[in-house]
């Protein structure tokens, strides 16, 4: 079995990931923790994938193809977070799987409106001290007091990286690059999307159970 998974920052895919990984026993894969092992590692991909990421850049196809390309040819029943990202890497994927009989499974896109990422971003509150940094939202977990932390006492804060113009331009990018993909898998008939209302108190659930069913009837 093969998910995809698609989901602009601040909708939740990784903790519904983790969910689906559990429920069907996939393993995830993802480009983020490969990247990191190899540049942990220094490899030669490594090295030429950092100077893009350190600069908030995609990581051209060409290199990314190279680094999964051996663990995906391996491996079974996974869950992929963060690739493809293109559709070279898509049409990539789908020979990749084609040469060893299989294909993909399904994608979902988790879609959450725009102002409510962004509304739920700029809530998050971080510790000003550096050596605790608890995190806080003040909609959904909020502080016992107001702009203090429980832990330490310290002020709390809002990131640079989550004021609503910085989330607005990352929301941009991931659609820029995002939108032909989705397109590319309506087109096969992979995709399957699922609207999520972040502010109800049954989001992770009602998702998840979303989820599952998709999965279980293209299974
Ligand atoms: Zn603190």
């Amino acid at each position: 079995m093969y998910i995809i998974m698609l989901g602009a920052p601040g909708t939740g895919k990784g903790t519904i990931g983790k969910e689906i990984t559990k429920k069907y026993n996939l393993t995830q894969f993802s480009t983020g923790d490969l990247f990191r092992e190899e540049i942990k590692n220094g490899t030669e991909l490594g090295i030429e994938a950092d100077k893009y990421i350190s600069e908030g850049k995609l990581v051209p196809d060409d290199i990314t193809i190279s680094m999964v390309e051996s663990s995906l040819s391996k491996a079974d029943n996974l869950l992929l977070d963060g690739f493809p990202r293109t559709i070279v890497q898509a049409e990539r994927l789908k020979k990749i799987l084609n040469e060893n009989g299989k294909k993909v499974t399904v994608v979902i896109d988790l879609s959450v409106p725009d102002e409510d990422i962004i509304k739920r971003t700029a809530s998050r509150v971080i510790c000003s001290n550096r050596n605790c940094r608890a995190s806080f939202n003040t909609i959904f977990m909020p502080p016992k007091q107001e702009g203090i932390c429980d832990i330490c006492g310290s002020k709390l804060i809002v990131r640079d990286d989550d004021k609503p113009e910085t989330t607005k331009k990352r929301l941009e990018v991931y659609y820029k690059n995002t939108e032909p993909l989705i397109d590319y898998y309506k087109n096969e008939g992979l995709l399957e999307k699922i609207d999520i209302n972040i502010y109800s108190p049954t989001t992770k659930e009602d998702t998840t159970n979303k989820a599952f069913s998709i999965i279980d009837s293209r299974i």
